[in-house]
C-alpha cells in the first residue's frame, strides 16, 4: 500500500485511522484527513511495534496494521504455544481458531506452522469508504476467518480490477445477491458483506440468522454475493482513486457534458461512463431511446446506456456468472428508496409476488415499479426475462446518496429479513 504521512488524504488514510482505532490507539475521528492527532497515534503504534518512530505510514508500519484491517492475524505457532493461549494473546477465542482453521487438531499444533488467529472486529468493516481494495481486503479476511467462505474471481473491471464474488453453502438452490453496480450506492458493499460475515458466523455457531437455522440454510442453498460490481466507478466516488490519476481524469472529462450532476459524487456508471444497471440484454433498445431522448445520448456520470447490451466487462461477467450458478432466485441492491421491485413490465414470474411479499413485511419497504423511463436492461430486469425466476431490486434507505455510514445500522435491521428470505424462498429446482 502507497506511504502516507501527514497533510495526506483520502480512503488509505481512513483505513490506518481504523487500524489504529482497532490497535487501541487515538487516531481521532475516522475522517481520511492525516492530521496531528493522526500521526502522534502512528508514532505510538511504532513504538509498541519495534519500529521507527517516524508518524510516516510505510511498508513496515502497514504491515503491522493490516491484521487490523482484515481482522485475523496469521501466527507461526512456536514451542508452547496453545489455541488458548494464542486466544487469550489476541483477545481471539478457541471456536473462532478452530473455525478459521479445521484442518488444524488442537491437541497437537505443529512448531513452525502457521495459523489464521480471528481478531475482535468484523473483517466487513462499517465505519469506513468501500474501494475495490478495501473490498478485497474484507474478502481476504472473511474467507480467512470462515473458510467455508470460498472467494474467486469472475471476471476484469475496465481498469483490470479483479471482480470478486464469495460463495457460502453446499446446496442445490444457487441465490445470487450482487451490490454496487452503480458507484455512488457503495455504502450495499459493507451491507452485503457483513450478512454474509454475521451468516458465516451463525453457520459456524451451530445458531440462527434472521430467525432461521444457518447451518440449515447452508445445507439447502448456494449463496453467491458479488458485493461489489463496479469496482471502478465506486474507487471514483470514494476517493481511492487520486486525482491525478488518468482515469479520474477522463471521468473527469466525461462529467463535464453533464455539468448539473456532482462530481464524482453524482457518479453511478463505470469508470467510462456507461451505467451499468442500463447494460443487460432485456428491453434494452427502448432504455437507449428513452435515455438518449433525455439527452443521456454518451458517456457519463449516469444513464448512458453503452454502445451495445454487455458491452462492458462488468456486465458480461455478472451475464456469464448468472449462467454458470443458475441462480434460482436473484437481489441487486441500489440504495436509495426503500422499494422492492419485483417484475420486468408486466413479466412476473411464478412466486414472485408472495417473495416480495415476504421481503416487504421483514423490511417495511413498499412494493413498486420503477417508473416507465427506468423499467428496462437492468440486472434485474434480464434475469426475470430470461430465465422467468424471481428476480429483485432493492433500493435500499432513504436520503441522498451516497448515503453516510452511519446509516449502515439501519439498512442492516430493515434488510436482513430480506436476505435470509432469498435463501429461505428460492424455489427449488
Ligand atoms: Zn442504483
Amino acid at each position: 500500500m502507497r506511504t502516507i504521512q501527514n497533510g495526506n488524504s483520502g480512503p488509505l488514510v481512513t483505513y490506518a485511522q481504523l487500524s489504529l482505532r482497532r490497535a487501541g490507539e487515538a487516531p481521532g475521528s475516522l475522517d481520511g484527513f492525516f492530521g496531528s492527532r493522526t500521526e502522534s497515534a502512528v508514532k505510538n503504534f511504532q513504538k509498541r511495534y519495534g519500529l521507527a518512530p517516524d508518524g510516516i505510514v510505510g511498508q513496515r508500519t502497514w504491515a503491522e496494521l493490516f491484521p487490523y484491517l482484515s481482522a485475523y492475524r496469521p501466527v507461526r505457532i512456536a514451542e508452547g504455544d496453545t489455541m488458548y493461549g494464542l486466544a487469550v494473546r489476541y483477545q481471539s477465542s478457541v471456536d473462532a481458531i478452530r473455525t478459521a482453521n479445521p484442518s488444524v487438531r488442537p491437541e497437537n499444533l505443529a512448531i513452525g506452522s502457521v495459523l489464521n488467529v480471528p481478531l475482535p472486529f468484523y473483517a466487513s468493516a462499517w465505519e469506513v469508504p468501500y474501494s475495490s481494495l478495501l473490498n478485497g481486503i474484507a474478502l481476504d479476511g472473511l474467507t480467512k476467518r470462515f473458510p467455508k467462505i470460498r472467494v474467486f474471481s469472475i471476471g476484469r473491471s475496465v481498469l483490470n480490477r479483479p471482480l470478486l464474488a464469495a460463495s457460502f453453502g453446499i446446496g442445490g438452490i444457487a441465490v445470487g445477491i450482487n451490490a454496487a453496480h452503480h458507484a455512488n450506492e457503495w455504502i450495499t458493499t459493507p451491507l452485503t458483506l457483513r450478512f454474509l460475515e454475521e451468516y458465516a458466523l451463525a453457520e459456524s455457531q451451530g445458531g440462527r440468522i434472521g430467525g432461521f437455522d444457518a447451518a440449515e440454510l447452508y445445507r439447502r442453498t448456494r449463496l453467491v454475493l458479488v458485493p461489489q460490481v463496479n469496482p471502478d466507478g465506486t474507487d471514483l466516488v470514494t476517493g481511492y482513486l487520486a486525482a491525478n490519476d488518468p482515469a479520474f481524469q477522463s471521468a473527469m472529462g466525461l462529467a463535464g457534458s453533464y455539468p448539473r450532476i456532482p462530481f464524482p459524487s453524482g457518479w453511478k456508471a463505470n469508470i467510462r461512463g456507461v451505467d451499468l444497471n442500463l447494460g443487460y440484454p432485456a428491453g434494452w433498445e427502448r432504455a437507449r431511446a428513452i435515455k438518449f431522448a433525455q439527452g443521456y445520448n454518451r458517456p457519463g456520470p449516469r444513464y448512458y446506456v453503452g454502445s451495445a447490451p454487455l458491452s462492458e466487462p462488468e456486465n458480461l461477467a455478472m451475464a456469464e456468472l448468472t449462467e454458470r450458478e443458475a441462480f434460482r432466485l436473484t437481489v441487486s441492491y441500489h440504495t436509495q428508496g426503500a422499494e422492492i421491485y419485483w417484475r420486468y413490465g408486466q413479466k412476473a414470474p411464478v412466486g414472485a409476488r408472495r417473495i416480495a411479499e415476504a421481503f416487504a413485511a421483514a423490511s417495511g419497504y413498499a412494493i413498486a415499479d420503477p417508473d416507465e423511463q427506468s423499467s428496462y436492461a437492468g440486472y434485474k430486469d434480464w434475469f426475470i426475462d430470461a430465465f422467468d425466476l424471481p428476480g429483485f431490486t432493492i433500493e435500499a434507505g432513504r436520503g441522498t446518496n451516497p448515503l453516510p455510514v452511519g446509516d449502515l445500522e439501519t439498512l442492516y435491521r430493515e434488510n436482513l429479513g430480506i436476505f435470509v428470505n432469498s435463501l429461505a424462498l428460492a424455489p427449488d429446482a
